[in-house]
């Protein structure tokens, strides 16, 4: 049997990062269902929070000031120790980076260019032009094989196996042999990243399919804070792929069907660099209210920029507008809508990423610690995933090093690798049934309708039912396809499950959290309520249902206040 000290799923910044920092005298190995280097933080685009204070506006940063941004902008759920040891460890998570040779944009001087971001009170997010995910993953990528990790590419894990409070390990279904094998592991760390791919509208890769909550919360583990869905403002309409904050950091404009600059109705200091929650509420409210175009989208316009600024610093925003819009940023403004970004809930984890679980960890955006409480702030999320990557690689090492090898694991292993072996093989000697893709579709469509920015009691029960009748109609699919290598059909078979459990999740929390904060806007209950909701939700799968309970939120030196920009 295939056999780890430490298995990390998940092949993007925080995966990497844990590879990076695992003890490299251990048996370390790090599985992915697509390559590494597709990973979707490839994708992230406008950069990563650290206060260095480059930017000529930015000399009077600090940890302390971004730790406070982070938490107002969290709409105060966040866990403020957790906020300022992410905030603490930023500016040396960034030179790390840079000596490992991550080619980050440059000032005149050389020091590391920076630009500002929503919510954020000096100019601190630093960048490689709209590129820095994939700068990023690619040198964590080199490094990775400079330490020899091993890796199992286009592997989908389909369970993680957790028996008598131990975490033994996982079933995968390996893409190119089509074949499901069983992994034994000493410690397994998800950094399987976010769920986006629930909701229609989303700016995440389709390969987010969120699976990794769903076997975590199926094995007993608690989901935390899941209702708070980020929504980003600006994705491209019709196709909802990411316009970058940093278009609205290098001065952007949002306008209305009537040329006004609407932000200033809603943020009037901050404007369009308010946090994602403020400002895709006031973008879907100028839709609503008839004043974007189509009843659709609003603009946002970067042609006072200028070529040469669009150039350099927004290339890849140029070329998506081109090649997907078959418009040039420079000429014409670019047509916006929100859509689902980030998960701000997940794996209940503490600081040092270890799950309740012995042997479990997770880091990343499928982990919940909780840094960004209620909103995250843009840049903070790639600065998680490395700072938290680095910590649970040196957590697992630990656990690891101080624990014994759990007798008799390799039969409950193989036991489970088989009954998953067997569940395919019958649903593909079924002849008729339900066809998964269009179930997926109904689920991304009433998820994106009802569970979206704005939010009721009657959306949000009658999208449990729907989730409730997806159930019974799941139990009726089959999979037509004949030949299992590289068989997208029974990846979303296997898939789909976790994302029935984790639209449940969503939908369960935001019913219950009968309050409006950060990014859970409940049309019904429109003001905070930090009285009865100033906590965390945590959901935990009972026998087949969600069982909700609730956990204090950790407040340091900031009290809760209004929050105004
Ligand atoms: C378009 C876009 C732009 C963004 N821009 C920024 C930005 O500029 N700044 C910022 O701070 N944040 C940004 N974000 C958010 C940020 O990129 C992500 O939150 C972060 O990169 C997540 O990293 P991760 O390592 O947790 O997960 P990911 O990079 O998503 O990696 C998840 C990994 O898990 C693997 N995986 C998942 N499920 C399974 C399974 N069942 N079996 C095996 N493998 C599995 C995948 O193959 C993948 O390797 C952006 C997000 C998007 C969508």
């Amino acid at each position: 049997m295939l056999s780890h000290d430490i298995l990390i799923v998940g092949g993007g910044l925080a995966g990497l990062a844990a590879a990076l920092e695992s003890d490299p005298n251990l048996k370390v190995a790090v599985i992915s269902k697509v390559h590494p280097l597709r990973s979707h933080s490839v994708a992230a685009q406008g950069g990563i929070n650290a206060p260095l204070g480059n930017h000529p506006d930015g000399a009077d940063d600090s940890w302390e000031k971004h730790t406070f941004d982070t938490i107002k902008g969290s709409d105060y759920l966040a866990d403020q120790s957790a906020a300022e040891l992410m905030c603490r460890s930023a500016a040396s998570a960034i030179y790390e980076l840079e000596h490992m040779g991550v080619p980050f944009s440059r000032f005149p001087g050389r020091v590391i260019a920076q630009r500002p971001f929503g919510g954020a009170g000096f100019p601190r997010t630093c960048y490689a032009a709209d590129r820095t995910g994939q700068v990023i993953l690619h040198t964590q990528f080199e490094q990775s094989l400079k330490k020899n990790v091993k890796f199992y590419d286009e592997w989908l894990v389909t369970d993680l196996l957790i028996h008598n409070d131990r975490c033994l390990g996982v079933v995968a279904y390996d893409l190119k042999s089509g074949e499901i094998l069983p992994l034994k592991a000493r410690a397994v760390i998800f950094a399987t990243g976010g769920y986006g791919r629930v909701f229609l509208r989303s700016t995440n890769a389709f390969i987010n399919l969120g699976s990794g909550l769903g076997m975590a919360y199926r094995a007993g583990v608690p989901l935390k804070d899941m209702e708070f869905v980020q929504f980003h403002p600006t994705s491209m309409f019709g196709k909802n792929i990411l316009i970058t904050e940093g278009a609205r950091g290098e001065g952007g404009y949002l306008l209305n069907n009537q040329g006004k600059r609407f932000m200033e109705d809603y943020a009037p200091s901050a404007m369009e660099l308010a946090p994602r929650d403020i400002v895709a509420r006031a973008i879907q409210t100028e839709i609503d209210n008839g004043r974007g175009f189509e009843d659709q989208y609003v603009h946002l316009d970067l042609r006072h920029l200028g070529k040469e600024k669009i150039d350099k610093r927004l290339p890849s925003i140029r070329d998506i507008c081109i090649n997907f819009g078959g418009f040039s940023p420079i000429e014409a403004p670019i047509p916006i809508q929100p859509a689902q970004h980030y998960s701000m809930g997940g794996i209940d984890v503490d600081e040092t990423c270890a799950s309740p679980v012995p042997g479990f960890f997770a880091a990343g955006e499928c982990a919940c610690i909780s840094v960004h409480g209620a909103n995250r702030l843009g840049g903070n999320s790639l600065l998680d995933a490395v700072v938290f990557g680095s910590i649970v690689g040196k957590t697992a090492s630990e656990y690891v090093k101080g624990s014994q090898e759990f007798p008799d694991s390799e039969s409950y292993i193989l036991q489970k690798s088989l009954n998953r072996k067997q569940e395919l093989e019958d649903k593909a000697k079924q002849d008729s049934g339900e066809n998964v893709f269009q179930l997926l579709n109904r689920l991304k469509a009433f998820m994106s309708d009802k569970v979206g920015i704005f939010r009721n009691q009657k959306d949000l029960s009658e999208a449990l039912e729907q989730i409730a009748q997806l159930r019974q109609d799941f139990k009726k699919s089959y999979i037509r396809s004949s030949c299992l290598r590289y068989c997208q059909e029974f990846v979303t078979f296997s898939e789909f499950d976790s994302m029935l459990d984790i639209a449940e999740v969503i939908t369960l929390g935001a019913l219950n959290r009968t309050e409006t904060r950060g990014s859970h806007f409940r049309t019904d209950f429109d003001k905070r309520n930090d009285a009865e909701w100033l906590k965390h939700t945590l959901m935990t799968q009972k026998e087949a249902k969600p069982e909700i309970n609730y956990r204090e939120v950790e407040i340091g030196k900031y009290q809760p206040v209004e929050r105004k920009y």
